[in-house]
Formats: C-alpha cells, structure tokens, sequence
C-alpha cells in the first residue's frame, strides 16, 4: 500500500509539473523563424505527419496573434520586425536598432535589459550572425545591408551586450577567403574586426568541432564567444549536404547557459525559411520549418520547467497557398508531385520567380527544374519577380512556460518586446498595452 500510495505521488509530480508563479524564470528563449505563414506550418505538418499530426509548436498551450506593420510600411521587412521585438519600437524598414536611418538615440535592446538583470545572453540563427534579425537584439545600423560594419559593430558588443552570438556570416568576420564579395570599404572593415577579434579575450570559432571541443571541455560562460561557421548563410537541410543543424547550435549553447549560473536570454533565429519563400521553393521551405520542429523538440526534451519560451515569425513571405483538391490522405514527397486531382501544383504563391511574365519571357522561373520533387523546384506564382515579396497579414505566437499566458489575443509585435521586459524584470503577469522604452546613446 505504502508503495502504491508513493507511486502516485511519484506519478502526479511527474506528470503535472508545477512552478509557482513568483519563482524566478531560470531563462527566456525567443524563437523568430523568419517569413513563416501560418500556411506554411499547415504544410509542413501535413507533409512530415499528416492532417492529423502536430508539429512540436501545436503543443503550446498559449497563444496570440500579432500585428507586424513596420514605422513606414503596411508590410515590415525583418530588420523592423526583429527591431520591434529587441527594442519595442516601430522602426523604418531596413533600419537596425533604432527607429530611422538618421536616428541618433536607440532604445535598449532586451540584451541590455537582462544583462542588467544579471542575466547571460546569446543569439543564434542559420543566417549570417549579421543578419536582419539577430543584429538588431546586439547592434544599431542604419541599412541592414551593410554586413560588414554591423559585424564590427556586434565584435565591439561581445561581452558587453551579448555572451554568445552564433550563425553563419565568417566572411564578415574573418574569412577573408570570400573577397569577391566584399566592396572596399568592406575589406577595410573586416581587416580592422579581424584585428579586433584576435586584440580582444574574445573565443572566435569558425570550425563547429572547435566550438564543440570548447563546451565539451565543461565551460561555462567565463569568456564572450562568437561562432560563424559558414561565410555566409548556412545551406538548406532540404539540399541534403548539410550537417550542421539549428538544433546543434541550441544544444550546445544551453549546455553552456545552463552550466552558468546566471539565467539567460537566448534569441534563437530560423532564418531559411524566409529565404526558400522568396525563391518559390516549397521543398526548401518546408524542409526549414522541419528544421525549426527539431529545435523546438529538443527545447521540449532538455530545457528545465522554469524557462518560458516564446516562438513567433517576424512576417509571412510570398503569399503561399495550399490549394484546393488536395486528397485527405496525402503527405509527404506526394504533396510536392502533380496533384492527382487538380494535375497543377498543391502548392502555388502570389509573387515571385515563379510567375511568366517576367523580363525574359524565356525564362519564367529562374533557377527551377522542371522535377517538383528536386529542393530547387519553383512552384508557380501569379505575378511575377526575381523574389517574392513579404505580406502584411497577422502572424502567429505560441508560448510555453511560466508567464506564457500573458501572450494571448492580438498584439503588436512591439508588446512581445514589453512583456518580455517585464518577464526580465521579474514584474510578474501584469498585461502591458504600451511599451516602456529606454533611451541609450549611441556609440
Ligand atoms: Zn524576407
């Protein structure tokens, strides 16, 4: 009796974790898998599992819609979406950090606001770590395109901003193998943040088993880390010669937060579906979503009870459509094939390489083979151009884990910044309609 009556409690405390609410967070992690519609997930569930299958995100039990509109747009790019959630303001598009090009104040990132907190802090995406929407939580700049100057900008916060800062985007660094892709001016910046990087107690990897070597060793987080392991953005999982995985730069990064005694705040990008979207290419895209459903699973298997995590898009991309007849049963590859109804294709977008049309007639879509099972295939769009553009619909937000349930209803991007800052802040559940924000100035 006494065991069975032991086995029960054993059961329930297993199976219904609890964490009180005034226990302090033991971290935040932000997910932001770029240009993910809401379409793009169905498909991505119904091509790995079925209609019926769910995806690790289908399990978080908050969630909310979210307006995305930039400071000068209906329709933001990433670099204003990822500004409104790392600073909680609406900024122009293509501007980092701060609300304009001209700006000559920033708000404080939520870097600055958990490093205040104590806090250890990261970001990690498998675009270059220059990118739209990582650079914004570390830097200001006022064109997201100057890559080289924001990664010199991102050497000088390491340590000081941020402890971690993993992706792709070496060249911007220090591979000065990839010369052909530099102007001057950016020759010049990279030599001075490659000397930068070796002046400074900064561990800069570029090769993945270095990094691996460095956590395995039992580190912690005594010295800032800066990791770039491809020049630029990584390659598609979906193309197959890729073994570097999203979720092998989460597990590690943990491994070190967690050692550390400091809670922390970790921003997580998927950057590739975004880019597949652009391109028409549903293999690809779908293949990154999987990619993003692998982080989120390991998330779900190693991250302790008391880490809220909060997973959004900063935007859809290309008007992407799952198309009517579509028989119940089908999944997998066969989604992608000539539908055995319809005999067009499943999946079709509103704007991009796939339209005809285009400046060269003679050739519609750029890049594709005729093969809708290759990962370059281009579905066909309604209007054409060489990359699709954003749209300006609502997106969707989950959220699991203690405070998760202040994310509900609609709204704006910028109030996921505010309600993270009071997460931070350890100001409890309080819903917050206007952001509180900061002034810094800038270096
Ligand atoms: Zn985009």
């Amino acid at each position: 009796m006494i065991r069975l009556v032991a086995f029960l409690i054993l059961f329930v405390a297993c199976s219904q974790p609890v964490i009180a609410d005034n226990k302090p967070l033991r971290g935040i992690v932000l997910i932001i898998s770029d240009g993910t519609s809401q379409e793009l997930l169905t498909a991505a569930r119904c091509y790995s599992a079925g209609a019926e299958g769910k995806l690790a995100m289908d399990g978080y039990p908050a969630t909310a819609f979210v307006s995305t509109y930039s400071a000068n747009d209906m329709v933001t790019d990433s670099a204003a979406a990822a500004t409104a959630l790392a600073r909680g303001i609406k900024a122009d598009n293509h501007v980092i950090g701060m609300v304009s090009a001209g700006s000559t104040n920033a708000p404080e990132s939520l870097l600055d606001l958990a490093r205040k907190a104590g806090w250890s802090t990261g970001t990690i995406t498998d675009d270059s770590a220059t990118g739209a929407t990582p650079a914004p939580f570390s830097v200001e700049c006022p064109d997201r395109n100057q890559h080289s100057l924001i990664a010199s900008k991102i050497v000088s916060q390491l340590g000081v901003r941020a402890d971690i800062v993993l992706g792709g985007g070496n060249k911007w660094f220090h591979d000065m193998s990839q010369t052909e892709s530099y102007g001057s001016d950016d020759l010049q910046v990279v030599r001075k943040t490659e000397v930068e990087l070796r002046n400074r107690t900064i561990l800069a990897f570029s090769r993945w088993d270095d990094f691996i070597a460095h956590v395995r060793a039992g580190h912690a987080l005594e010295k800032p880390v800066l990791g770039t392991f491809f020049p630029d953005v990584f390659p598609y999982y979906a193309d197959g010669n890729r073994t570097l995985r999203l979720k092998d730069m989460v597990d590690e990064t943990l491994q070190l937060m967690l050692r550390d005694k400091r809670p922390f705040f970790l921003m997580v990008e998927a950057g590739l579906p975004d880019k597949a979207c652009h391109q028409n290419q549903a293999k690809r895209a779908i293949g990154e979503v999987m990619e993003l459903n692998a982080m989120m699973d390991l998330l779900k298997a190693k991250l302790p009870l008391d880490v809220l995590v909060v997973a959004t898009t900063d935007h859809s991309t290309g008007g992407f459509a799952f198309n009517a007849p579509v028989p119940r049963n089908l999944r997998g590859e066969a989604l992608l094939a000539e539908s055995p109804i319809s005999k067009g294709s499943t999946f079709t977008w509103a704007t991009g390489p796939g339209g005809s049309g285009g400046p060269d007639p003679a050739t519609p879509r750029q890049g594709s083979t005729n093969d809708p099972l290759s990962s370059d295939h281009v579905q066909p769009s309604a209007i054409y151009g060489r990359s699709s553009q954003h749209t300006g619909g609502d997106v969707w937000l989950v959220a699991s884990g203690p405070g998760a349930d202040v994310f509900h209803g609609h709204i704006d991007n910028t109030h996921i910044y505010a309600l993270l800052a009071k997460a931070i802040k350890g100001e409890g559940k309080a819903q917050v309609i206007k952001s509180e924000t900061k002034k810094t100035s800038l270096p």
